[in-house]
């Protein structure tokens, strides 16, 4: 049980984190940024963070790729985040005036798509790096890449705490790192979560806040047509490969025009398909105008990360991963029907 708890503290990091605190004291222009597509746990970093960092310093902007899916569209300050695909020169005017830069969820930049990852790059601000996905290639003055921590909202709470700040955790900081973590964690059931993910969810509950709301919010709450996207996604469009524990669905914009579609409404189809009894790896593409968008989702020893990045400029966690293709949909998902019959699977 000590094991455990000293596997996932942050004790060690102790250090990073106070100059961390450091840095946010001094920083003249603070901007954080996170991925493109932001989930749960990138808003909810991105946010409690600049809730925090407010307690120190003004000058402390968000700055995301693109928007967010209507679910996460009820958040408070979600409106405070400036979005480079909306207004892209004052994006990078406040990237280019920022001496501190912090990189949330998120291992390289081309996560936050080519053109953005590129002035990010190439900024002189400082980097903090604070994230919990597998080989990260950013070099900065500050890395806390965590690969065994189930979300980046878990390292926003260590580094209030672990800087000596948890007087400073109010409700509202709170209710962001409640948000990243319950999405990030599935609702606290994924294998990566802890004793000290619950300790610190104790703690966010200790400030009163609705944990409840938040839950139903994000998990059940639906539109109508989102419903029926996914009950004909499931009665029509499920194709399991043939002796092989694998699930697909494709579907083509004029299929989510059907149902008005609408950013995040197929979150969670590839969990659906990844459910069905003896199905191991699970495999969603979405058809968008710039390309088809992919999600994968394993099971047990059957990994998709390396899946994603040799073949779908993508990457990911071992069950959790994504990526992208310029191909038709057609062809992207005959691509990877081939890659599997070619004996992906055959060396476990
Ligand atoms: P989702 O299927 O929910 O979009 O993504 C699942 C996970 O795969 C994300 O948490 C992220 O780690 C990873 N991922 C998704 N899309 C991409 C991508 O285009 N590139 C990379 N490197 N990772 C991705
Ligand atoms: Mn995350």
């Amino acid at each position: 049980m000590y094991k455990l708890l000293n596997e996932h503290n942050m004790l060690g990091r102790k250090e990073d984190f106070k100059t961390v605190l450091g840095l946010i004291k001094t920083a003249k222009n603070i901007v954080i940024t996170s991925h493109k597509s932001p989930d749960g746990d990138s808003l909810g970093s991105s946010l409690a963070l600049l809730k925090f960092i407010q307690k120190f310093n003004a000058n402390v902007l968000v700055c995301h790729p693109d928007q967010a899916s209507v679910s996460f569209h009820w958040l408070k300050d979600i409106n405070s985040i400036h979005l480079f695909k909306d207004n892209r020169e004052e994006v990078i005017k406040f990237v280019q005036e920022s001496d501190l830069l912090f990189c949330l969820d998120y291992n390289s930049f081309d996560r936050l798509g080519e053109e953005f990852g590129g002035f990010v790059q190439n900024s002189g601000s400082k980097k903090i790096l604070i994230d919990h996905h597998q080989n990260p290639t950013i070099s900065a003055e500050v890395s806390i890449s965590e690969t065994a921590i189930a979300s980046t909202s878990e390292l926003i709470f260590e580094l209030i705490e672990q800087s000596g700040q948890l007087d400073l955790l109010d409700q509202e900081i709170a209710r962001y790192i409640y948000l990243g973590i319950m999405t990030d964690t599935g609702s606290f059931r994924f294998p990566s979560v802890s004793s000290r993910t619950h300790e610190i969810a104790a703690k966010l509950l200790e400030t009163g806040l609705p944990h409840a709301v938040i839950h139903e919010s994000i998990f059940d709450t639906n539109t109508l047509d989102r419903i029926k996207l996914k009950s004909y996604a499931i009665v029509e469009k499920l194709e399991i490969l043939q002796d092989l524990p694998i699930g697909l669905i494709y579907l083509e914009v004029k299929e989510l025009n059907q149902f008005n579609y609408q950013k995040g409404d197929t979150e969670g189809l590839v969990n659906t398909i990844l459910s069905i009894e003896n199905i191991m790896v699970a495999a969603l593409f979405i058809e968008t105008d710039e390309g088809v968008k992919i999600s994968f989702r394993s099971k047990g020893s059957y990994f998709v990360n390396e899946l994603a990045s040799v073949n779908f400029n993508g990457g990911g966690h071992k069950h959790a991963a994504g990526g992208f293709s310029a191909e038709s949909i057609f062809l992207t998902k005959e691509r990877f029907k081939a890659i599997i019959l070619s004996g992906f699977y055959n060396s476990l």
